[in-house]
């Protein structure tokens, strides 16, 4: 599917969490994940390297359930600083643990679409 114009705000929300938070120095802050609820509202997230670090989207998905929500619409996650943000598809942990909280999610994957997580990880562990 083709970006709508919310999927691009919700870009623009990953890269300036990113922007303000990434860690050039011992790098334990390189991507920023944004997910948009069902309602509209928006959660970030960056990740938290570290022996059992954890994944943006990770972060983003735990502040959105922290405040109460429970339907999602769409993330997207980024690596980068400035203007060199990149988008960064979910890691294999990131896609099976999005397919269990939202298995209606859509993940922006590039510049130009989002699909759904179960087209994304189409043999989940069950
Ligand atoms: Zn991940």
């Amino acid at each position: 599917m083709a970006l709508t114009k919310s999927d691009i705000e919700l870009f623009d929300k990953a890269k300036a969490v990113i922007k303000r938070n990434f860690d050039d120095k011992m790098w334990n802050h390189t991507i920023g994940a944004a997910v948009r609820c069902k309602n509209g509202k928006v959660y970030l997230g960056v990740n938290c390297d570290g022996v059992h670090g954890s994944c943006a989207e990770y972060i983003a998905i735990g502040a959105a359930i922290t405040a109460g929500e429970r339907e999602f619409d769409s993330i997207v996650a980024v690596y980068g600083k400035g203007t060199d943000c990149q988008i960064a598809p979910p890691c294999g942990n990131c896609r099976q643990m999005l397919l269990e909280y939202a298995p209606d999610i859509r993940v922006i994957v590039t510049e130009e679409k989002s699909i759904g997580i179960k087209e994304l990880l189409p043999y989940p562990y069950l």
